[in-house]
């Protein structure tokens, strides 16, 4: 086995060994006045089975350097080589590396000795989707199939809260997300793939006739439809909790298109920075948002050909990354100390953010990620 493997296996064994007592340890609710935190905003953006390798380290020259896998080798030499990994990293990320890395904290570098790992054993989307959000690395959701999530999940916790009903929003590409967070239990807003939507803004309207008349060559709406849906519902809405899950990253890996995926990792990084640069100029969301940035898992990398894929037989694609910016999180730019992050410990780290305890009944969930809090 190899040695990350093996770590993995390890941590995963002990979670499920020690991960009950998790809910035992009840986290005292406390206001944010007791705190002292600032957030009072929530918003995360995943994209699909964005590798690390490629956060940490820009684009991949082996893969960029194969005409199976890359069309246009000079365009993406052009455009995002550098010799130096450090430029290399921010030609492809420019907001994560000029930004987040200076502001806020990125989390996963591997070669730093920095680990996220999702605790599910299935490395897909479903299952780290849900990991993400319900806090619960659940081995009984094991498929991508849609079918309604039994797992309570931190956006239906807070949207139960005082002063938060109707204030939580989820945009997402890929049809899974209404049965993931289990709209029909919950009432969340959800807005998913090839739903209108049906609001009588102008924008709206606009979005609506674009989605109907784009070409989807991932099978669902292009990921720059969802982004903008969710961007113009946050200015006409102000949610408290925006969520936006990108899906185009994972598609066109699957479809070995390096050209494509490093592509449209750049234009997502800007789409990003758009956000960041919006919350930034609302009084609503200024100096009082935290954005929470992840995947729901990663990929191959051992064996070249890997890259396209991942799954219970890829080990290393359980490898997954954090990167938050915000008023609470201090400027720890890339975290280069030991230490190991689960991507379930994120569904209680958002509530403790708002300055919420959640710990839903009968449900396992994963402890407060602290270093991000602070
Ligand atoms: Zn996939």
């Amino acid at each position: 086995m190899r040695r990350s493997a093996m770590i993995s296996l390890v941590f995963f064994v002990l979670f499920q060994k020690f991960g009950n007592t998790v809910q035992a340890q009840t986290i005292k609710a406390v206001s944010s006045a007791e705190t002292g935190r600032k957030t009072k905003k929530l918003v995360m953006v995943a994209l699909d089975g964005m590798r690390w390798q490629e956060i940490f380290g820009g684009v991949d020259s082996s893969l960029m350097n194969d005409p199976l896998y890359t069309k246009e080798r000079k365009d993406m030499q052009k455009h995002f080589w550098s010799a130096d990994a450090g430029e290399r990293r921010k030609k492809l990320l420019p907001f994560f590396w000029s930004t987040v890395a200076v502001k806020g904290q990125l989390y996963g570098n591997r070669d730093l000795g920095n680990f996220v790992n999702v605790a599910n054993p299935y490395h897909f989307t479903y299952p780290g989707f849900s990991e993400t959000l319900t806090g619960n690395p659940d081995s009984a959701v094991n498929s991508n199939r849609l079918v309604a999530n039994k797992n309570a999940n931190v956006f239906e916790f807070i949207n139960r809260q005082p002063g938060y009903a109707g204030k939580v929003a989820a945009f997402t590409t890929s049809d899974l997300f209404p049965y993931l967070l289990n709209k029909w239990r919950n009432g969340l807003i959800v807005n998913s793939d090839q739903d209108s939507l049906p609001y009588p803004d102008p924008s709206f309207r606009l979005l609506n006739e674009m989605q109907s008349l784009s070409a989807k060559p991932t099978g669902e709406r292009p990921d720059l439809l969802t982004y903008f849906a969710g961007r113009e519902y946050l200015k006409a809405y102000h949610p408290k909790v925006l969520y936006i899950a990108l899906g185009e990253t994972d598609a066109f890996a699957h479809d070995g298109s390096y050209d494509q995926y490093i592509g449209v990792t750049h234009a997502e990084d800007g789409m990003i920075a758009d956000l960041w640069n919006l919350l930034q100029s609302m009084p609503e969301y200024k100096d009082q948002t935290t954005m929470i940035l992840t995947c729901d898992h990663g990929r191959g990398s051992r064996i070249k050909k890997d890259w396209t894929d991942h799954g219970v037989d890829i080990p290393e694609s359980g490898e997954i990354w954090i990167a938050v910016i915000g008023p609470d999180s201090s400027p720890k730019g890339e975290v280069g100390t030991r230490m190991q992050l689960w991507q379930g410990q994120l569904a209680a780290t958002m509530a403790a953010f708002l300055g919420m305890s959640y710990q839903p009944a009968g449900q396992r969930v994963l402890p407060v990620a602290e270093s991000i809090l602070h």
